[in-house]
């Protein structure tokens, strides 16, 4: 598959984060978020959000095994490090792209079924025109068409996620340009 233009810029994605990060520190106030990272997309994303809290802030990872095409709850979770404990937390769940929602979803209701206090959501990349489960994402880096994406963490394969931009891969599939969502 041929790497397309750019889609947004290394640039762009550095100026949401100060803003991203605003926005979340305004509505969280004084109580302290878990950031959670789901690997291996969100990576870059999440390094580039917790370094821009300008305080120290809990950060643990997660991997979410998905099995596309069912309903979500089939998924397999697996904490990195295993004993975090989500128990009275706030947790901010940091994902790379929400698609249909059927992940995010899942993931939300078994960080409360672990006994979360709060569960919101911060994606870089958002295709609402994808979405298939009612999800309320609380902070989107971009909203974008409805195409395949990467870099910025995002792969093909395993490839491309060290791009600093965020690529289509077949601008053929482009109908309109990134809207800015922060
Ligand atoms: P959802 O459960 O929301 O449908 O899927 C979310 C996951 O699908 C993302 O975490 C990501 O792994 C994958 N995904 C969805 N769209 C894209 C895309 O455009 N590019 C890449 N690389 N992965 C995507």
């Amino acid at each position: 598959m041929p790497l397309g233009d750019i889609l947004i810029s290394e640039s762009e994605i550095a100026d949401a984060i100060p803003r991203l990060v605003g926005r979340i520190s305004k509505d969280y106030g004084d109580t302290d978020p878990l950031l959670v990272g789901v690997m291996d997309g969100a990576m870059c994303f999440l390094v580039d959000l917790m370094r821009e809290f300008p305080h120290s802030v809990d950060v643990a990872t997660a991997r979410v095994q998905s099995y596309s095409g069912t309903e979500a709850g089939k998924i397999t979770v697996e904490w990195l490090p295993s004993q975090q404990s989500l128990e009275g937390r706030h947790v901010l769940l940091v994902e790379d792209i929400v698609d249909t929602g059927a992940t995010l979803t899942a993931l939300s209701q078994h960080v409360i079924e672990l006994g979360a206090k709060s569960v919101k959501i911060c994606s870089l990349l958002d295709k609402p025109s994808r979405r298939t489960h009612d999800l309320e994402v609380a902070y989107v880096g971009f909203e974008i068409p409805d195409v395949f994406v990467v870099g910025c963490g995002l792969d093909y394969n395993g490839a491309y996620r060290n791009l600093r931009d965020v690529r289509a891969l077949d601008l053929g599939q482009q109908r309109n340009g990134p809207r800015l969502s922060v």
